[in-house]
């Protein structure tokens, strides 16, 4: 295979403050939240429009410490996890009663076989859950909910998702991107007043943005919210695909543009919606690969007429809200893939000591050894990540939102490998569904369920290739206020002239940190006794990760944006770092208590190293450019003969469903919980 040889940072790195700064995506020039399509005929969307839409929608200041953003700019600040952050130590009484109940009820009344089987949670179960608090598990006490700090939320998700991983993506939607936390960051007293009690009490909310033509880019947003004549409202007209909850949900958050017009900037727009308002038709209970016993809809917007009052956080303020509330709302992903890690080790683990091939227990043999040791080390990392962003995002002090986007990418990537190994291990057993193991009298485990249903972890919620995308914007945030107006095609020669002064003070400053620091001092973080040498590596790293970035930057300038598969690699190996960084602070904390961590934490770091070492690599040693040919001249149809020989998918039907406006012309297919 052609590969491509570049010359990377350590073979020729820029000695100043040379051709500077491009990034993943340009200052906005404005809020264009209103460009793109008004009608269900989605109009043209350029890509810039995409991005300016997706760049007006970030939250742009950086208000607390990021452990995250200064590593990626070569500082690695270990005081901001360093001592690892205390967990509060009164868990409520009301909080340590639900884990007890919840625990009992999961076990005694909750059949997740039976979910599979039916695809279909029982309502008796809704009303179990709903007596138990468990749609209020984040909601404040004085609304009616329990309160349950980040870490307990999660880890009630991994505890209800070990025994039926569709009814945490139920809690889960429901909780942290259904209705309770965009009202929680977002919601006037009045709003939180009226809607998080009944949410606190058990009715089921859902978040609809996604339509058929809006996935990864929301500048395609049909869906219109007009202002009545009489100025109380607004009308909805839309139809909104792949609603988790969508077919229960009785009260919806949606998602819809307010055309921009007099005195009014429009954009899109937040709004509560109840469930069953006039022209609301539920039209499809969608069904997936995994998750069966997923509640998910496909929802028609007709003439809905919802009040004034019930925006949320204002006009044109729907995709911040969005990308805001998954802050933290993220977290849920991971833990539910954190919960899986630890359901398969726990199976390979047994497995592997009883089978007997070739003389040996199969995790005896090396092959299978390996993947044990992969399972155990990278679950503790992934733990260890989601804790740590818990802890930091209850107390409340860092700015966690570069590190939650890293945690749901890593989590839901190497839960994936994790759940796959598992499968292998278990051999044709892996593959053979839990009920026909059990018709043959063998142990029902629904490994081949869990490999289903971890699968969508990795497209919803920010796709891993958006999520890539978005931290690397991030990552490159400081080079951009400084020098994004240099590559601003719309900056004119005063303001390019600005920029160029500012970067040039700032790189000056900055590069000449990137060249010394502590992990090259072999005594460097002694007090981590044998985990010193991870974190020294960790140092070294950032600034070799600072230093490749600023080098791409250099070279490609406005084309960066476009150099995803760089981009990526940039991402993953913060990733590597910030977990590394994590499982050994961790484990040093927890030394006395729990001394295996030490252990757990070497084993991965070691592994985790390894991987980044391939990443910067990668860097520079790729086939990107030869993929990029290879991919258009695919596309064109250059290669049409590796596609003969089978028999391919009729092209009768499109790709995307389009849809006309109008009242629904299907049955509801709504399912009530009574
Ligand atoms: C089971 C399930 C539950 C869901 N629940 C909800 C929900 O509750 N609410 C809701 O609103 N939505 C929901 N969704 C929608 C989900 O969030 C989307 O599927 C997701 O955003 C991806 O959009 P898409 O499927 O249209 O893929 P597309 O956007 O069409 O992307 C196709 C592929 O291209 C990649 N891609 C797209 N743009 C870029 C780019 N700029 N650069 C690089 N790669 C790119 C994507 O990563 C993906 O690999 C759900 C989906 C499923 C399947």
């Amino acid at each position: 295979m052609t590969t491509t040889r570049d010359r990377g940072p350590e073979a020729g790195e820029p000695s100043g403050a040379g051709p500077v700064a491009a990034g993943t995506a340009r200052p906005a020039v404005a809020d264009s939240s209103t460009a793109g399509p008004l009608t269900a005929e989605a109009g043209p969307v350029t890509e810039r429009e995409a991005r300016q839409v997706a760049e007006a929608a970030r939250e742009s200041e950086w208000g607390k410490p990021s452990f995250g953003k200064e590593l990626f700019l070569g500082r690695f600040r270990l005081d901001l996890i360093d001592p690892w952050p205390a967990e509060a130590s009164t868990r409520s009484a009301a909080a340590e009663q639900f884990f007890t109940k919840l625990d009992a009820y999961l076990r005694s009344e909750v059949d997740g076989a039976q979910i599979e089987r039916d695809a279909r949670i029982p309502d008796e179960v809704f009303r179990g859950l709903a007596r138990l608090g468990a749609f209020g598990m984040k909601i404040d006490e004085r609304y009616g909910g329990l309160g349950l700090s980040n870490l307990d939320y999660c880890r009630a998700l991994m505890l209800v998702g070990s025994v039926s991983p569709a009814i945490s993506a139920l809690l889960s939607a429901h909780q942290s991107i259904g209705v309770p936390q965009p009202l929680k960051v977002f919601g006037t007293d009045e709003q939180k007043q009226r809607y998080l009690p009944r949410l606190a009490a058990g009715e089921v909310s859902a978040f609809l943005l996604t339509e058929p033509d809006v996935g990864s880019d929301p500048a395609r947003l049909a869906t219109v919210a007009e202002p009545t004549e009489d100025g109380t409202g607004y009308r909805l007209n839309g139809v909104k695909l792949w609603a988790t909850n969508g077919t229960v949900a009785t009260l919806l958050v949606v998602m819809a543009r307010v055309p921009a017009g007099e005195g009014r900037r429009g954009g899109i727009t937040a709004f509560v919606v109840e469930g069953d308002s006039p022209g609301i038709t539920v039209e499809r209970r969608n069904a997936f690969l995994g998750l069966r016993g997923l509640e998910n809809s496909l929802t028609r917007f007709h003439d809905v007429i919802v009040p004034r009052e019930n925006v949320i956080g204002g006009e044109g303020k729907g995709l911040k809200i969005a990308l805001t509330t998954l802050n933290t709302g993220r977290l849920s992903l991971p833990a539910m893939c954190v919960g899986a890690s630890k359901w398969s080790l726990n199976v390979a683990r047994e497995w592997a000591a009883e089978r007997v091939q070739w003389g040996r227990a199969v995790g005896q043999h090396e092959a299978v050894a390996t993947k044990l040791a992969f399972m155990a080390g990278t679950t503790y990392g992934m733990e260890t990540m989601l804790q740590l962003c818990c802890l930091l995002a209850d107390d409340d002090r860092n700015d966690i939102r570069i590190e939650a986007a890293l945690v749901k990418l890593y989590a839901s990537e190497m839960a994936w490998k994790i759940v796959d190994e598992l499968i292998q291990i278990r051999g044709g057993r892996g593959y053979e569904t839990a009920e026909s193991l059990a018709a043959r009298g063998e142990r029902p485990v629904e490994v081949e369920q869990i490999l289903r249903d971890l699968r969508i972890n990795r497209i919803f919620e920010g796709s891993t290739e958006i999520m890539h995308l978005l931290i690397a914007r991030e990552a490159v945030d400081a080079h951009l206020s400084v020098a994004g107006d240099i590559i601003d095609p719309e900056a004119d020669l005063r303001r390019k002239a600005k920029a160029g002064a500012r970067a040039g003070a700032f790189y000056a400053r900055w590069l000449p940190t990137l060249a010394l620091g502590r992990g090259q001092s072999p005594s460097a973080y002694a007090e981590f006794g044998p985990l010193a040498a991870h974190l020294r590596y960790v140092e070294r790293s950032s600034r070799k990760l600072a230093r490749s970035t600023f080098y791409a930057m250099s070279r490609w300038q406005g084309k960066m944006e476009r150099k995803q598969a760089f981009l990526g690699r940039i991402v993953d190996i913060g990733a590597e770092l910030f977990a590394v960084s994590a499982v050994c602070v961790r484990a040093h904390a927890e030394r006395d208590t729990r001394p295996e961590g030490l252990e757990l934490a070497d084993l991965f770091a070691r592994q985790a190293r390894l991987r980044a070492d391939a990443l910067f690599t990668a860097l520079w040693d790729n086939t990107d450019p030869v993929d990029n040919t290879a991919a258009k001249r695919l596309m064109a149809g250059r290669y049409a003969f590796l596609e003969e020989g089978v028999l391919t998918p009729a092209a009768d039907q499109p790709w995307v469903a389009g849809w006309q406006p109008g009242p629904s012309t299907v049955e509801d297919v709504r399912r009530r919980i009574t």
